[in-house]
């Protein structure tokens, strides 16, 4: 009987050490998966800046390019005289990158927009204003949100007209006060490349 009892004792202590143990390895295994997810690898990306073949207008050397994720500048950097650019960062959990130029006769312009990388280094041409692509209804859509529904083509004037409702001679009011009757008042006279705007991002392109 105190054989059974002892046997019966190192069963249990034997389970309870098992049990323990199954408890640290989860611990450790879930710490170290969530480490490798926090510890994302920084991304070097290999830029090449080119003229819109549509819209020849920009320069693409010693531009201003810079990266923002989660509207935070990640990187930035100049290209040089042929239009080329490496940039460095290393992503979080933003919900896309978008890469801005800025430079001689360019407002800020948005000129593409990417919800991941394909690689740690990848090769990117990117185009000065950016290719613009357009829904199935033929409207351009935004290359942050891909939706047509908040872009505005961009008037470029000196100063936003006064705008007063035909019928009740009552100035308009707006969410936005550049954006009069479907078009956006860039409230500049100096042409810039953007052509359009979203005012869902806040963004030219
Ligand atoms: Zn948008």
């Amino acid at each position: 009987m105190p054989h059974l009892q002892q046997a019966l004792f190192v069963v249990r202590h034997f389970k309870q050490t098992l049990r323990l143990t199954i408890y640290i390895s989860t611990i450790f295994a879930a710490t170290l998966l969530l480490g490798f997810r926090l510890l994302t690898n920084p991304v070097t990306i290999t830029g090449h800046l080119k003229k819109n073949p549509k819209d020849s207008s920009a320069f693409v050397e010693r531009v201003s390019i810079f990266v923002k994720g989660d509207n935070k500048v990640l990187a930035q950097t100049i290209s040089d005289d042929k239009g080329n650019f490496t940039l460095t960062f290393t992503p979080r959990q933003e919900k896309s990158f978008d890469f801005y130029c800025r430079g001689l006769g360019i407002d800020t312009i948005l000129i593409a927009s990417f919800k991941s990388f394909e690689s740690d280094t990848p090769d990117i041409l990117f185009y000065i204003p950016g290719l613009r692509k357009k829904n199935s209804l033929g409207k351009t859509i935004c290359p942050k949100c891909n939706k047509a529904d908040k872009v505005y083509k961009i008037v470029y004037s000196d100063g936003i007209p006064d705008h007063f409702d035909d019928d009740t001679k009552v100035r308009k009011q707006n969410a936005n006060p550049n954006i009069i009757d479907g078009e956006y008042y860039a409230g500049t006279c100096i042409v810039g490349v953007s052509k359009y705007f979203c005012d869902r991002d806040k963004v030219e392109f």
